[in-house]
């Protein structure tokens, strides 16, 4: 009957697939929205804990599993759809430290051209770089990049400038990875922190070459970092005339490759070769020992390079200037910091340093021209 009618009204014809087709979306929007009951009236399981399952089938036995993660500070209710270390990730990304990440140093002081890395797109190449490895080695994917999302949360204005000059101001000292776990634990969340699970506060605490992480996605990071910074370090410097591609040394890139690309390749491979169904994140020795030349070199021609680095002696007046009005005036900081001053929480050395940490590049500028340069009189 139907194609009976079809065949004689053909106007019906679009107007019944129109119907069936709206027939279709009503039914498959229903069913999504009650997927995750469905789901567990089924099976008896959440989707959390079908994707916990899942990791036990699909990760190497030496991977991070969520369901055997060693917690939070704060005990929470688990979320219904995401693991721990997803929902850690989640937290990451939506914080106020990781949208600043945008306006922050990564090696080169404000540059005027719009494709060198900031220290967000650092963060994000240091990420993509540790899934890629983390998934060919079945490590767990999500830890990997919530460690890699926030381990430089806590870099402060002007790159590593901006670090030495924290350092030498403040009696307690300042490094980056112990501020990055002080934004996560308190700082973020108007005081709250994000409350991560430990394994990804343990990552970033421990991503510098010194530390030592207690998983492997940690080491993988921490390997991953470097990889990332060495490879878009020459690509910026070339870019910004500082070095070219044929001044890098051949006793490095006959091994490693003669372009970025080629070089991230070689490094990403030789890292999943080296750690297949293996207990240790490795590099073989040929590549590891390349690597560290080529970063030593970056250190002599790049980040110690005067066209590079030229400005770096007005970061360190403009930081410890600051730093020394926040610790004379702290009622110029603004009312979350004064609060931990009062309530004793941290010490005001401490306190000047997470205002300072906290800030971008641009709005360091500002506060400073704010304090120390006179303004233009105006009628
Ligand atoms: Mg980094």
């Amino acid at each position: 009957l139907y194609n009976r009618r079809v065949r004689d009204f053909k106007v019906s014809d679009s107007f019944l697939t129109f119907f069936i087709k709206i027939c279709n979306m009503i039914l498959i929007r229903f069913q999504s929205g009650n997927a995750c009951r469905e789901m567990k009236e089924v099976t008896g399981m959440m989707i959390r804990e079908q994707l916990e399952l899942r990791e036990t089938e699909i990760l190497s036995p030496y991977a991070s599993f969520s369901r055997e993660s060693r917690g939070r500070e704060r005990e929470e209710e688990e979320c219904d759809i995401r693991p721990v270390f997803q929902r850690d990730r989640d937290r990451i990304l939506h914080s106020k430290a990781f949208r600043r990440l945008r306006q922050k140093t990564q090696v080169f002081l404000q540059p005027m051209g719009d494709h060198y890395r900031t220290r967000l797109t650092h963060t994000l190449e240091v990420s993509q770089n540790a899934r890629t490895i983390a998934k060919a080695l079945r490590l767990n994917e999500d830890l990997v990049e919530a460690i890699a999302l926030g381990h430089d949360l806590g870099h402060t204005p002007f790159g590593h400038a901006g670090e030495r000059a924290l350092n030498e101001v403040c009696e307690l000292g300042f490094k980056h990875n112990e501020q990055s776990v002080r934004v996560v634990e308190v700082l973020e969340k108007q005081g709250k922190g994000l409350n991560l699970t430990w394994e990804v506060r343990d990552g970033i605490r421990n991503h510098k070459s010194s530390g030592r992480p207690a998983t492997l996605e940690g080491k993988l990071v921490q390997l991953s970092d470097k990889i990332a910074y060495i490879n878009h370090d020459i690509d910026d410097a070339v870019r910004g005339g500082i070095l070219k591609e044929e001044d890098l040394p051949s006793e490095y890139t006959d091994i490693l490759g003669h372009s970025s690309k080629a070089r991230l390749n070689r490094m990403v491979h030789d890292v999943i070769t080296q750690s297949m169904d293996r207990p240790e994140i490795h590099m073989s020795d040929e590549v590891w020992k390349a690597m560290r030349g080529l970063r030593q070199y970056l250190f002599e021609h790049v980040y110690l390079n005067p066209v590079a680095k030229g400005e770096e002696a007005k970061v360190m007046h403009m930081i410890t200037n600051l730093y020394h009005i926040y610790m004379e005036k702290p009622e110029l900081m603004p009312e979350q910091f004064l609060n931990m001053l009062e309530n004793g929480t941290a010490s005001r050395e401490q306190i000047a340093c997470d205002y300072i940490a906290g800030m971008t590049d641009s709005y360091a500028v500002h506060t400073f021209e704010e304090y120390f340069i006179p303004k233009c009189w105006k009628n």
